[in-house]
């Protein structure tokens, strides 16, 4: 039952340490803004298509739960699920960011089936070549030409090293070379797309050659890919981009997110500019919201991504054209997603060719933030250039042009938006469009969809899954809770509850019991937890369940179902537990449940810690209310 690092006693106080140092709020309020609500906080939840804050983050049990969707667990649950990682590496980060030092990782096991690389695999191919090119920009003589370059552009040695710039050699197995010296296995590196093999003899080549090199991080700074700038100006292209990995998709990443994040949740604002060096110089120059997309428009993937961190995203562009081009996606990003998406020229303010430009002069700055400030939403951006178009025309031109600007609107999906935005985006277009709100809403279709069906994604995730448990786990969150079920929910609420009980009442809570097998297996780790003396509460199971994310999620879920029907309030829990004893009795004789000898050693031993306390009138933390 138990995950394998459980039998390792010195790695279960590890896992331990890293939780109890790792606050689940600021772990999560790192990735998606939470609002505090009472007790808890409330943010969107990042696992379905959320549009009000569904999910609570409870400070008290540390953990985090969706309603809608029923995802639900502690700190590493949310890590792994949010930044794909495994436990090992999800572990590895929350002990980074708290800065513990773990113990070395074990061996693999011996025998076990060659895999190939995992995902762990190829970020380490990923650090590793960075790690080279920024030694091969370092090198006097390699790497004067990309030195050059930073300098030209006016890079601060501060920001290159920010953003880990570096070079590729002018060679095409400089990497090849480096991964055989250090007998490094290449598999990784190309399936990170760092190395090629030659169709010829199948033998491998660097995919990046005599460029200045920009790592491409996820949110938490992890590299992923690289973009790349030729360092010889006769070669073409420009700029080239890693292709799509299992760590990289490119209309999903925005570069620069990992250092802008914080700024961008701090201003409720996100700026998106068309170029790696455009968001480094509007970082060197201290605007810190500033990301960039990688030669592509904004796409639903971003903006699924800003909209957990802010409310505007500003698209900004050197040219107006460039920004024409860019608002036909802009609109249905607008549409598809909770954010207002605006659109910010330079041309019109000033001169200079690109923020970086602009940035390079005196009052730069000032210029570059009034044009972000005057940045207009997509739609009255849209209409200002109908507008323009059609200067002169006549009137029934002009109500033309709009009704088909209206109607275009509504298949970019206007007309599927939720219908309280919806009312508020037509009463807006109505301003900018000069229309009565009864015009567009004849004009607009009715919604493909209707966006009626009820959340879907939870129910996808579990067809991924495939398995029995991860739909036993999603039912869990909705369906009537049997008694027994209630009592293995309050014992994680309140271990101390346990000590109420007489041994004899240990098949109450046997594994047997349980209709679900979920339920069985986790009334089998509370057991084990009890028995080897640990306190069963919800962070004690999580710590012994390991990785299993079904064991974890019910667990979650099955406590916090037992706080809402007591408003977690230890009088009415105490209620709730005996009235269950009572109702669990009732219907025992259903199993010929084993008295599960670990389980009522455990009662036994709560029940005379509980006696020794009160005697001593020490610690009561543990104990059961006074009833
Ligand atoms: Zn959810």
């Amino acid at each position: 039952v138990a995950g394998l690092w459980r039998s390792n006693p010195s790695r279960d106080r590890e896992t331990e340490r890293v939780k109890d140092a790792s606050d689940i709020v600021r772990v999560i309020g790192e990735s998606i803004s939470l609002r505090p609500k009472g007790r808890e906080y409330a943010g969107l939840c990042p696992f379905h298509d959320d549009h009000t804050p569904s999910m609570y983050v409870v400070p008290a049990k540390q953990i985090y739960k969706c309603f809608v969707c029923g995802s639900a667990g502690d700190v590493f649950d949310f890590v792994m699920r949010f930044h794909k990682m495994d436990f090992v590496e999800a572990k590895r980060y929350l002990a980074e960011r708290a800065g513990i030092t773990l113990e070395p990782p074990r061996r693999a096991e011996p025998g076990a089936a060659p895999a190939g690389p995992s995902r762990t695999d190829l970020l380490s191919a990923c650090a590793t070549a960075t790690e080279f090119f920024r030694g091969v920009l370092a090198h006097p003589e390699h790497g004067r030409t990309a030195r050059a370059l930073i300098d030209r552009r006016g890079i601060t040695p501060a920001m290159a090293d920010r953003f880990m710039l570096g070079a590729s050699p002018d060679r095409w197995d400089g990497l090849v070379l480096t991964l055989r010296a250090r007998g490094l296995d290449p598999v990784a590196f190309v399936d990170a797309a760092l190395l090629r093999p030659r169709e010829s003899d199948g033998g491998l080549y660097d995919a990046f050659r005599n460029r200045l090199m920009f790592p491409i991080q996820d949110q938490v700074g992890r590299v992923i890919a690289f973009g790349a700038r030729r360092l010889n100006e006769e070669e073409d292209p420009k700029y080239i981009n890693s292709s799509d990995t299992r760590l990289f998709n490119k209309s999903a990443t925005l570069y620069a997110l990992a250092q802008a994040s914080r700024e961008i949740q701090a201003r409720r604002t996100a700026v998106v500019t068309e170029g790696y060096t455009d968001a480094i110089a509007c970082h060197q120059a201290g605007i810190g919201n500033v990301v960039a997309t990688l030669g592509t428009a904004l796409t639903r993937e971003h903006g699924a991504v800003l909209r957990r961190m802010c409310d505007r995203v500003v698209l900004l562009f050197d040219g107006d054209e460039a920004g024409a081009r860019a608002a036909d996606r802009a609109v249905e990003v607008f549409f598809a997603e909770p954010l207002d998406v605006c659109i910010a020229t330079l041309s019109g303010h000033t001169d200079a060719k690109d923020p970086d430009e602009l940035l390079k002069r005196p009052g730069g700055r000032e210029v570059l933030e009034r044009v972000i400030a005057q940045a207009r939403d997509v739609l009255d951006y849209r209409f200002a250039r109908v507008r323009a178009r059609l200067a002169g025309a006549g009137i029934s031109a002009t109500s033309r042009a709009i009704e088909e600007e209206l109607e275009w609107m509504g298949k970019a999906g206007l007309a599927d938006v939720p219908p309280v935005r919806q009312r508020l985006i037509i009463r807006h277009l109505a301003g900018v469009a000069g229309v009565d709100e009864g015009t567009i809403a004849r004009v607009i279709p009715a919604g493909r969809s209707g966006r009626a069906a009820p959340p879907a994604p939870e129910r996808e995730a579990r067809a991924e899954d495939g398995g029995e448990s991860s739909a036993e786990a999603f039912d869990l969150h909705t369906r009537p809770l049997e008694a027994r079920e209630h009592l293995l929910g309050c014992v994680l609420c309140d271990p101390g509850l346990l000590g109420t009980l007489g041994p004899d009442a240990a098949p109450l809570l046997a594994p047997e019991g349980y209709r679900s097998g979920l339920l069985a297996r986790l009334a089998h780790v509370v057991g084990e937890v009890a028995g080897q003396g640990g306190s069963p509460d919800l962070s004690g199971v999580l710590l012994a369940v390991g990785e299993d994310a079904d064991l974890r999620r019910s667990a979650v879920v099955l406590a916090s179902r037992i706080d809402e029907q007591t408003e977690r309030d230890p009088v009415r829990l105490r209620q709730h537990w005996d009235s269950c004893v009572t109702r669990a009795r009732l219907d025992g004789s259903r199993v010929e449940a084993k008295p599960g000898a670990d389980l009522g050693e455990a009662i036994e031993r709560i029940r005379q810690r509980q006696a020794m306390h009160a005697a001593l009138g020490a610690d009561r933390r543990v104990l059961p209310r006074p009833g």
